[in-house]
């Protein structure tokens, strides 16, 4: 049974409630979740369920389900299991998910001060990268950390905005990162807008205003590889 995304509409719910649809390996099945599944480069949420007695139980990761559109929350070995049908609060770990926000958000913004193809890319609570397909003499540390955080302090707020399958085939440049192909197959595609920075396909989750992220600092350029050079980034503060 696909699960309802509330993430999708509102990134910022730090507790619900929802119904378990299926319990199976350790994993949780929900009708709805705020948990994000690990994808496109973000972690999946951890957090606790909460069940109607007051047991808490630990979810330590969260993945996509076995059926399409499903999550699948992933308990602490040697935990009790909740029942099918019962009802549960839910809690994400909001500190380590807002982090892993600001550092997703400040992404799409660096990738629009380095002008390269995206070969790759990741994020941790604590640091996150992107891999480009460029020449190493063309990526400065100094330069791109002050122009990702010039764009930062412009404040701006963002959106999604949802395009069909034929809209981004009719518009190719919209996909930057080539490791990570959008998801199709719905119909429709989710896009974030940074008006007059950045618009790329993403189902991730973000910041509301790029003035969240506060700055980053370059921490590390690194040769992984002919097409692989990777910039990686912390928060500034
Ligand atoms: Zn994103």
């Amino acid at each position: 049974m696909p699960t309802e995304l509330l993430f999708r509409d509102d990134a910022y719910l730090k507790t619900a409630t929802a119904r378990v649809a299926a319990v199976r390996d350790g994993q949780v099945e929900l009708d709805r979740t705020i948990f994000y599944p690990l994808g496109g480069g973000q972690p999946g949420d951890t957090g606790i369920l909460v069940r109607e007695n007051g047991e808490r139980i630990a979810i330590v990761d969260t993945r996509k389900g076995e059926t399409p559109g499903s999550v699948a929350h992933l308990v602490a070995a040697g935990s009790t299991l909740p029942e099918t049908g019962e009802s549960v609060s839910l809690e994400i770990d909001w500190p380590r998910r807002y982090a892993v926000m600001r550092l997703h958000t400040a992404l799409h913004v660096m990738s629009c001060v380095v002008i390269a193809p995206v070969t790759g890319g990741n994020i941790a609570p604590d640091k996150a990268r992107l891999d480009f397909d460029i020449d190493m003499t063309l990526l400065d540390a100094g330069k791109i950390e002050h122009g990702t955080n010039e764009l930062i302090a412009r404040g701006v707020a963002t959106d999604s905005v949802w395009i069909t399958d034929e809209e981004l085939d009719a518009r190719p440049e919209l996909v930057k990162t080539m490791s990570v192909q959008p998801p199709r197959g719905a119909g429709r595609i989710r896009l974030l807008r940074i008006p007059d920075i950045d618009l790329q396909p993403c189902g991730g989750t973000h910041v509301a205003n790029i003035a969240e992220i506060g700055g980053i600092r370059v921490v590390r350029i690194r040769n992984e590889g002919k097409r692989n050079k990777r910039v990686e980034i912390v928060l500034a503060g």
